[in-house]
């Protein structure tokens, strides 16, 4: 069906009466004479209204002529015209007035038939015009399926998108891959973000003229700023790799391993101070690790299995980078000096407590007291002498220190920082391990600390905590 007919059959039904007549030497004339849907309506009147009313005009003229012929001559008419009508005449008269009424009340009746008939047989299409017309008002999302497969729009952005993503492929492909790179996050945004910088390159490549020195020109800061965020990737994907190289080299290289201790007796190239917490966790230890953390500054926590319920601060301080040893489980001298094999007992009790909190058991250990200290010849004579020994056979290093706060014997602040700081025989040496202690009753340390850690920072020394190569500070074994 052509447009010309859908739209002729549209609108004959509703505006038929009032269109204008058309041309008769045009097309739509023809139609509006011989349309096919007006020929059902003429059917139907057809059959309603019998031939005699629907009688060619032929038919008719020959009709007039017999009533003339019958009525005489237009001087015999005009003679009778000035008579009186005969009864013959009457009666003509009065059939032709019902002749005439019922041919005009057959002709309403073919109308209203027609025009029944019309409404009944275009009653789809018109139903159809008026879903057409919703649809074409309907917003985008009503549409069906068929109707946004059309959609311009949409099909320019589809078009758009596949485009982009052959030009990842073809030129993104070429520029940055990954088969050097380990498959990790940051390294696939990493070859993301350089894959956008290299798109509009790609772009300019394929552009022609004029095109293509706007290509180049345009997206060039997009390009730096992709380049800038990759680098940017680049250096926080490092960082985290040396993180976690970090973790990993402690979990390793912190760890005891039979017959490698720890073994440089050489200072730092720097001046270091290393502030190591004894007698730890306790309640104090989580203001110590505060204190810590606003000047920045690390440690070491010689712990024991004392207070079991703050276990958990030895895996917190760890986390922050402190460094974990291990003091004996009991820190009961009669018990831990009584033998070397229940000296071992007790540190492999503490060593167990440390390896479920950070996953390993350290190599750095301190001894109670010291090893020069005197008390344990009150249950095992040359003790010490045996077991400054044995403990780096089995891959332990023991570190005494070289300075205290004085706090095992002294319970005020100002005291305490004052011992730790300028009365501190320790002052000016490269490298300086200090004793201090994490304990219940020694919350007059944790009021100096503050002051100690700013003195050493004053007098230039970085504060540490221990690793494999810090200088190793033994004191005399006097048992
Ligand atoms: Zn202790």
């Amino acid at each position: 069906m052509s447009t010309e007919e859908n739209s002729g059959s549209r609108h004959t039904p509703r505006h038929g009466t009032r269109r204008p007549t058309p041309r008769a030497d045009s097309p739509r004339a023809s139609h509006a004479r011989h349309g096919s849907a007006p020929q059902q309506g003429s059917h139907a009147a057809h059959r309603h209204a019998g031939p005699a009313q629907h009688a060619p005009s032929s038919e008719r003229t020959q009709r007039h002529a017999q009533q003339h012929a019958q009525q005489g001559t237009p001087q015999q008419r005009g003679a009778r015209h000035s008579a009186e009508p005969t009864p013959e005449q009457r009666a003509a008269s009065q059939r032709s007035a019902a002749e005439r009424a019922a041919a005009s009340q057959a002709a309403a009746q073919r109308r209203e038939a027609a025009r029944s008939a019309y409404a009944n047989a275009s009653a789809p299409r018109e139903t159809a015009r008026r879903a057409a017309s919703l649809r074409s008002q309907a917003p985008r999302s009503a549409m069906s399926p068929k109707d946004r497969r059309h959609n311009p729009v949409a099909s320019f952005f589809g078009g758009l998108f596949i485009f982009l993503v052959a030009l990842t492929l073809i030129f993104g492909g070429k520029t940055v891959v990954l088969d050097q790179m380990p498959l990790t996050p940051e390294n696939v945004l990493f070859s993301f973000t350089s894959t956008m910088g290299a798109i509009p390159a790609g772009v300019a490549q394929l552009l022609p003229g004029p095109h293509a020195r706007l290509a180049q020109t345009a997206p060039e800061g997009m390009a730096k700023s992709a380049t800038v965020l990759a680098a940017k990737v680049s250096d926080a994907g490092k960082k985290l790799t040396a993180q976690k190289q970090t973790e990993s080299n402690r979990s390793t290289d912190f760890a005891v391993r039979a017959g490698d201790p720890p073994s440089n007796t050489q200072p730092s190239d720097t001046k270091t101070l290393y502030l190591t917490f004894d007698d730890g966790p306790s309640d104090k230890t989580q203001a110590v690790l505060d204190i810590l953390d606003r000047y920045g500054a690390k440690a070491t926590f010689f712990v024991t299995g004392i207070d079991q319920s703050h276990a958990d601060m030895i895996k917190v301080a760890h986390d922050k980078g402190h460094t974990i040893g291990l003091h004996t489980y009991s820190h009961d001298y009669a018990s831990v000096y009584s033998s070397v094999g229940a000296y071992f007992s007790d540190l492999d009790a503490i060593g167990q407590v440390v390896k479920e909190q950070i996953g390993y058991v350290p190599c750095f250990i301190r001894f109670p007291g010291g090893a020069s200290n005197t008390i344990s010849a009150n249950y095992s004579a040359g003790i010490m002498s045996q077991l400054t020994s044995d403990v780096q056979a089995r891959g332990y290093q023991y570190y005494d220190w070289d300075a205290s706060c004085g706090d095992g014997s002294v319970h005020d602040a100002d005291e305490t920082a004052a011992i730790a700081t300028e009365d501190s025989p320790a002052v000016g040496m490269q490298n300086v391990i200090m004793l201090l202690h994490d304990s219940a009753t020694k919350q007059s340390t944790v009021d100096a600390l503050p002051r100690i850690i700013e003195y050493w920072k004053a007098q230039g020394y970085e504060l540490k905590a221990i690793d494999r190569d810090t200088r190793i500070s033994h004191q005399g074994v006097n048992n």
